[in-house]
Order: C-alpha cells, then structure tokens, then sequence
C-alpha cells in the first residue's frame, strides 16, 4: 500500500528531468503556498507558526507572490509585522560601560555589538520557514520511496540509471534511507554511470570550445553545464 503514496510520483519525477526529489519538493511547497493562501489564512495555528517563524524564507517569499495571492498575503504578513513591531516597542538597549570603547576594537563589528544581541536573537525565526519545513519532509518521504523500491519487484532502478539523478544534497540523504547491502550497491552503480555519462559531456563540451573543433555541431552536451549546476547543488527552490 505505501508504494502507491509516492512510488508512482517517484516513476513520474524520475522521466522528467533534473533531480527527481527537488523536482517533486517544488511541487510541494506549491501546493503548499496554494493551499495555505486560499485556505488557511485565517487558521490560528498556521499564523501562530509563520509569526514566530518572522515569514517565509527569501525564495518562498517569492514564490507567494502570484495570482490571487494579494488578499491572503495581506493577512499574513502584517500578522508578521504586528509581531516584529511589538518586539520592538518592547526592546531595551544592554549597554554597559566602556562598550563604546570596545566597539572601536578591530572585529568588534563582525562579533556584533552585545547591547544589541538579545534583540537581534529576537527578530530572528524562532522556528522553521513552515513552507520549507512541509518541503522537506516530503522530501525525505519521496526518498524513502525511491530507496524502498530501488531494487526487487518493480524496481526503480532501471528509471533511475536513465533519469538525471538525484543532486548531490539529496544523494546525500537518500544514503541515509539504506540499510542493505544490495540496494546500497545498486544505487551506487546507478549514480556513478550518472555522474560518468555527465563528466563526459561536460569534456565533450569544453573539447568542442576549442577553435579547431568549433566547426563540430553542438550534441547532448550544449546544456551539460546546467545538468551539472543541478546535479551538484540542486534545484529544489
Ligand atoms: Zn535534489
Ligand atoms: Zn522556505
């Protein structure tokens, strides 16, 4: 039964291209963002969390803001600033004799003045962005799946030697998710063969950048550099 949670979303992601698991977090936060902009606006809980959260992390920040979102938006965020503003009516300065002093030192300003400290602590999330926070434990669902069924009875790992890999953050975690031997194996071969066509394509490109080669038309190789940035860092915002 827990292979149809996510196995077929698995299949899915694996044939489209790029990491499969950003790709299916992407889609998460989305829905996320939907869902919380046309339903839970007004939830006591959902506005509790984003508060002490101080809102959303930068890049989904920037993802609310779509068709429709300016009402629900609106809501959110002067919850936010209600909050930061009250901290701020309330904030008292710690100073302390011979701080000014101090503060002339070299390096004192990359330590951050100690008057000022407790309020800084303060205005900081107090707890995670809580569209990241839904991302990545969808994230680690969506893992979990692709390691449960890498190998054995409709083993995915035949997509996954043909799909782009898992980045190397989240090949990283799906490590984690292994526990015998064979699927340990599997999904190190795979991601070698990966890793190795994509090293050559990167060298089939930097050959063809030379002069006595340039007259060569461009193969699978034209975008490697961008299946390259993906498949070391990500792509999951
Ligand atoms: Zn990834
Ligand atoms: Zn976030």
């Amino acid at each position: 039964m827990s292979k149809y949670l996510g196995y077929f979303e698995v299949k899915e992601a694996l044939s489209n291209g790029g990491c499969p698991v950003c790709q299916l977090e992407a889609q998460t936060a989305d829905t996320a963002i939907d869902t919380l902009l046309w339903e839970s606006v007004n939830d006591v809980p959902t506005r509790h969390r984003l508060n002490a959260a101080r809102g959303y992390c930068r890049p989904h920040a920037e993802k609310m803001v779509r068709n429709g979102a300016a009402l629900g938006v609106s809501i959110l965020m002067g919850g936010v600033l209600r909050t930061v503003s009250e901290i701020l009516s309330n904030a008292t300065f710690h100073g302390s004799p011979g701080l000014a002093m101090r503060q002339k030192l070299p390096g004192f300003n990359h330590r951050g003045s100690p008057a000022t400290a407790a309020l800084v602590k303060t205005l900081s999330p107090q707890t995670e962005c809580p569209v990241c926070a839904l991302q990545y434990a969808a994230g680690a669902r969506y893992l979990q799946t692709l390691i449960e069924f890498f190998i054995g009875e409709d083993a995915l790992v035949n997509d996954y030697r043909r799909s782009d890999g898992l980045c190397l953050p989240h090949f990283q975690q799906a490590l984690g998710f292994i526990t015998d031997e064979a699927t340990f194996n599997a999904l190190i071969d795979a991601q070698l063969h990966i890793w190795q066509q994509l090293i050559q394509q990167l060298d089939e490109f930097v050959r063809k950048n030379d002069y006595r080669f340039q007259s060569e038309k461009t193969g699978q190789e034209g975008d490697a550099w961008q299946r390259a940035l993906v498949a070391v860092s990500g792509n999951r915002l």
